[in-house]
């Protein structure tokens, strides 16, 4: 049973990279039936914003990620954080640092001048004399002087970490508060962690969270440290690659089953099995066999994949998600058939939208290009004839299959190719030589409604100059 969490900075908005830890975190508590928590980390009064926290909130509910108990949030565990600074303080493991502002860039001015790693020096660490006056002082962990942090990343195996690479760092700043890396142990400690899945950009900060761990007897969770998602060209993934806001990805259309597919699969495999849906996600997925290198953002995958939910969906739910769009479709008499047809070359739900208006809304352009290729001085006339066969047989044109009985033989009889007849038809149904079947066309327009269009671009001459 894995207890895990989510543990956004609210920053800025929840970006796609934060969405696929979360979403594995999400897949491995719920498929061990074990926690998934949500805890916002926002002791950074400076850099956290409301707004930023609300759209945390509404991402996880566009793509369903449900979460256990009431949503944490660390600007309200003050009191906690203080009482194990004090806790490790009375124990000697941490100790004030009376160290300037000015003598702690000093120090870190000699050290570069000597080529060393800045580092705080320990000046402090067995200090018992008089602190000297006017400093507001620091609390420091005291870190392990010699040998190595070792601990054994489930993606990246084993981790050593020697021990001079990391200092007496920072618990409490001066005013009392608490530091990021603190909190972070403290809480993952206290909400019972049993797995921590995070990208691999905080690899630096466990050693750290360890020696806190360490230092307070807490258990060690287990760590999965997720490499990061880089462009195509290997580089790390900027806003114009797609580094977007989750909802600015429900705002271009895509499905949240989508994104989450897409995600699964950016960082983790099943062989080479690329469709998942939720249950084979929870069925499948293991953090033990997540990627060791970075995955590359392919948005023609992303695509691809939206448009095979598009089409496996049901319409009641594409015509649901239409809604977003100012497209409605609930109640229309003809949804099924508008959608079945829509639904086939959509990748997006705004190119779904763009197909379905093309059908349901009547032209008011015609298409210049193929108006100009395809509207010849010869059109009107068998037009005119073909509008006539329908009114003969109207009675019977229900179906695609019954336009599609009475057109090919009239196209024999007028020895037409083609093109020659559709692609007129198509421009005055729909203003556009783009637009799927005519006979599917047709048969959702039904009979007054196409010789009503039809009649209309013969009338206006496709708006060509006479
Ligand atoms: N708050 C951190 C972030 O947004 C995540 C911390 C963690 O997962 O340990 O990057």
């Amino acid at each position: 049973m894995a207890i895990t969490r989510f543990a956004p900075s609210p920053t800025g908005y929840l970006h796609i990279g934060g969405l696929r830890t979360a979403l594995y975190n999400y897949l491995w508590a719920r498929k061990t039936n074990g926690e998934f928590r949500l805890r916002i980390e926002d002791t950074d009064t400076q850099r956290n914003n409301d707004e930023a926290m609300e759209a945390i909130l509404e991402a996880f509910k566009w793509v369903g990620l449900s979460y256990d108990g009431e949503v944490e949030y660390q600007s309200k565990r003050m009191d906690i954080y203080k009482k194990y600074i004090q806790q490790l303080l009375d124990e000697g493991k941490a100790y004030y640092c009376y160290m300037s502002k000015d003598e702690l860039e000093a120090l870190r001015e000699e050290q570069m001048a000597n080529k060393q790693t800045p580092r705080y020096d320990g000046r402090y660490r067995d200090f018992t004399g008089t602190p000297p006056s006017g400093i507001e002082p620091v609390v420091r962990i005291k870190a392990p002087l010699e040998g190595k942090i070792t601990f054994v990343d489930g993606v990246k195996s084993i981790m050593n970490i020697n021990c001079n690479e990391v200092d007496d760092f920072i618990i409490a700043r001066s005013n009392g508060n608490p530091t990021y890396n603190f909190v972070v142990a403290i809480d993952d400690a206290l909400m019972g962690m049993t797995d921590v899945i995070r990208g691999d950009d905080h690899l630096t900060n466990t050693a750290k969270q360890i020696i806190i761990y360490e230092a307070l007897g807490f258990d060690i969770p287990k760590f999965f440290h997720v490499p990061m998602i880089n462009n195509p060209q290997g580089k790390k993934l900027s806003k114009r690659d797609g580094a977007l806001d989750v909802m600015e990805y429900k705002r271009q259309g895509y499905l949240p089953e989508a994104l989450l597919n897409f995600l699964v699969r950016l960082g983790w495999s099943n062989k080479d099995q690329e469709i998942f849906s939720m249950e084979e996600m929870l069925e499948l997925f293991d953090p033990s066999n997540i990627n060791k290198s970075a995955s590359s953002y392919n948005q023609e995958k992303l695509l691809w994949l939206n448009s095979h939910y598009i089409k496996n969906v049901s319409n009641d739910r594409l015509a649901k998600e239409l809604e977003f769009f100012d497209c409605h479709l609930q109640g229309h008499d003809k949804k099924e058939m508008i959608l079945d047809l829509s639904k086939e070359r959509a990748q997006t739900l705004i190119e779904l939208k763009n197909a379905i208006n093309i059908i349901i809304n009547r032209p008011t352009q015609y298409e210049e290009k193929g108006v100009r290729k395809f509207i010849k001085e010869d059109t009107s006339k068998f037009m005119d004839a073909y509008l006539k066969t329908l009114e003969e047989k109207q009675e019977s044109l229900h179906l695609a299959c019954d336009y599609e009985d009475i057109t090919k033989p009239f196209i024999k009889e007028f020895e037409l190719k083609f093109p020659q007849l559709f692609q007129p038809i198509r421009i005055a149904l729909t203003g556009g030589t783009q637009a799927p079947s005519v006979y599917d066309i047709m048969a959702i327009l039904g009979y007054n409604e196409v010789n009503l269009r039809i009649r209309t671009a013969l009338d206006k001459n496709f708006n060509k100059e006479a």
